[in-house]
């Protein structure tokens, strides 16, 4: 195990070690005993490097959360590193995504998200802590939840946030490296139609076709998406009806959509709360929310960016970013709260959510240096 090493005795080999480790641990969405099994690990490591780490329920669950900390003698805001530590793999894809290395890719479910970026974090800050106390309290939270929406972890997020002088989110490096900037805002649209059910031969004009005005309110959401304005809708399941000779009287969807700016949000869910049924004699339930707000690049998130990259040429390589992707991450609850938000600071790789998972393995002690010297400038160097 590496966590007893310092950082400069941390050679390559213990590097992947160390990654592997938590990769073989699968963790997958509400699997509490895996899950749990995957925080204790963590929360260990960092207790062997004299940092504080608590496995917390989140919500009204027993799902942990574990919180690291490595304390300062001061008051001063803290620095919050977000993680996650769920993936989107349900348990045997290890089977089907061997631990392997194949020349610089290391193949592994929640390899690239993003079991290596957390491990990086942790060990980067645990490296630090070990030489001395940092200026400014940092603290780590790694979730379980993040993939399925960070519905229980958002409450904590968004308490240590408001303790908070910047947040960096050890989430997927982008191709070449690339850090996140911002983030478009994420949200739901579920609607059920109440039709009028009858018999298809006989008594087709008396039935209200619950389907049927489904279908116009798909297109109705769908025709939302506004590429110019980097509105999209997804309308991405659709169920209803029971048998081809029965006028449906039920039908639901299920849409996804993505927004820019909050005022955007405000007003497709203003629109989407006004959608009213086309068919006569039918009743809609329309549910919607915004689960993530908008991560927007102030000139707050600029400026964090500009540090880390001065420090990224110290470190030996050059930090570019990319805004506004569509995905979200649980950095989109920090910015929207108005600290400074850096993201995608984790392992390059590629093929997230895909069964050719892979980070590369050259891209690991650099990325750990990056970890290491970004964490020193912002906390351990005077504030
Ligand atoms: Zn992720």
């Amino acid at each position: 195990m590496t966590s007893s090493n310092p950082l400069s005795d941390l050679k390559p080999d213990q590097l992947i070690d160390g990654v592997r480790e938590w990769v073989s641990c699968e963790t997958p969405p509400h699997d509490e005993p895996r899950l749990r099994a995957m925080a204790e690990l963590a929360a260990h490591q960092a207790q062997s490097a004299g940092l504080r780490a608590e496995v917390l329920p989140v919500g009204a669950t027993r799902l942990p959360l574990v919180r690291i900390v490595a304390e300062a003698p001061t008051a001063e805001k803290a620095v919050l590193i977000l993680a996650h530590y769920d993936t989107v793999h349900p348990v045997g894809t290890l089977e089907r995504n061997r631990i392997r290395i194949e020349g610089d890719r290391m193949f592994g479910p929640g390899s690239y998200d993003m079991k290596a970026g957390a491990y990086l974090a942790l060990h980067a800050l645990a490296a630090l802590y070990r030489e001395s106390q940092p200026q400014r309290p940092v603290e780590l939270l790694l979730v379980p939840d993040e993939e399925t929406g960070s519905r229980l972890s958002r409450t904590t997020i968004e308490a240590r946030a408001r303790d908070a002088a910047v947040a960096l989110v050890a989430e997927p490096a982008r191709v070449g490296g690339h850090c996140v900037t911002s983030r478009k805002g994420t949200g739901f649209v579920n609607v059920v139609a109440h039709g009028r059910p009858s018999h298809a031969g006989v008594e087709h004009a008396k039935g209200r076709s619950a389907i049927r005005e489904i279908v116009h309110q798909a297109l109705a959401l769908e025709a939302m998406t506004n590429y110019a304005e980097g509105v999209t809708f997804n309308v991405g399941k659709i169920e209803g009806g029971t048998n081809r000779n029965v006028i449906p009287e039920r039908a639901s969807l299920q849409a996804d959509f993505r927004v820019v700016t909050p005022e955007q949000a405000e007003r497709v869910l203003a629109t989407v709360r006004a959608l009213a049924p086309v068919i006569e004699g039918v009743r809609l339930e329309v549910e919607a929310a915004l689960n993530r707000p908008p991560f927007e690049r102030s000139p707050q998130v600029e400026a964090l960016l500009q540090q880390a990259k001065r420090v990224a040429r110290t470190t030996g390589f050059q930090l570019d970013e990319i805004s506004l992707t569509g995905g979200g991450s649980d950095g989109n609850f920090t910015a929207a709260l108005g600290v400074p938000t850096l993201d995608g600071l984790g392992a390059e790789g590629d093929g997230a959510h895909t069964l050719h998972e892979h980070i590369l393995v050259s891209s690991l002690p650099q990325r750990l240096r990056f970890w290491h010297s970004l964490l020193r400038d912002l906390a351990w160097a005077s504030p």
